[in-house]
């Protein structure tokens, strides 16, 4: 798990005159299981889009996989995003909404069928291909999103609160079914959330952010029982 698999060099960002990123340097490890966790407006969404190249940084470099993100059309880049709002197709099937990014690939119609039947059972809902959308619980629609932005193989998924809306017990339900994919795929996930118990459960490694700093790096269990500065020790320990 030493390889890097995302590069994160000197990242400054600002929209206008507001600074919102400022010295962001750290690496993450290929097939971690990665948290950007820190309170509402601290910057985290706006890692997350630097890192899917969705908008460039002011100054700085990002890496994946040791290429530059900057400049790659969106059906080149290495990534793939998972919203809190799904954004399933509400026209399409479940298993068209999954093969639905598969269409621009060069991939054999048969090899499409595969994956999306593969995708259905990795997320459980081989019986529920031919449903639309509104005929699903938020957490199967959850599911969905999932398994669609995994079809075409990203090397790093990107995961916006994707469980945010989500009430609390399908959320753990969601958690556990969350980590048992990152498993089984192998992906590099990086997960932004501003519920501190969720990066704790979930993380191989988490980064605690606020006001667009970076405060501490490590291990779940390392950041709660060493904290690097009261900052940390506070928001962390606001879990209850
Ligand atoms: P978080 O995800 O931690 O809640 P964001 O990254 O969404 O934080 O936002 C960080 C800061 O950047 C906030 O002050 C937000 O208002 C500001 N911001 C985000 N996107 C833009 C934008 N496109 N233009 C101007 N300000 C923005």
């Amino acid at each position: 798990m030493s390889r890097h698999s995302v590069e994160i060099d000197g990242i400054r960002k600002a929209f206008g005159a507001l600074t919102v990123l400022e010295n962001i340097s750290f690496d993450i490890h290929e097939g971690e299981f990665f948290s950007l966790l820190g309170p509402s407006g601290c910057g985290k969404t706006t890692l997350l889009r630097l890192i899917g190249g969705f908008e460039p940084p002011t100054s700085g470099r990002l890496l994946i996989d040791g290429q530059p993100v900057e400049g790659l059309p969106p059906e080149k880049r290495p990534t793939n995003t998972v919203f809190q709002s799904y954004a399933l197709f509400p026209h399409l099937t479940v298993a068209e909404n999954i093969g639905y990014g598969l269409r621009s690939l060069n991939m054999p119609k048969a090899e499409q069928e595969k994956v999306v039947k593969e995708s259905l059972e990795m997320i459980r809902l081989s019986q529920l291909g031919g449903r639309k959308p509104h005929e699903l619980s938020g957490g199967q629609r959850q599911r969905v999103a999932l398994a669609r932005a995994l079809a075409r193989r990203p090397k790093v998924l990107l995961l916006d609160e994707p469980l945010s809306a989500l009430d609390k017990q399908l959320r753990e339900e969601m958690q556990m079914e969350l980590r048992r994919i990152q498993r089984q795929v192998g992906i590099t996930f990086i997960f932004v959330t501003h519920d501190q118990e969720e990066a704790l459960a979930l993380s191989d490694r988490m980064a605690v952010m606020s006001a667009g700093r970076v405060l501490q790096i490590d291990a779940p269990d390392r950041i709660y029982e060493a904290p690097s500065s009261r900052e940390v020790a506070a928001f962390i320990g606001s879990m209850n």
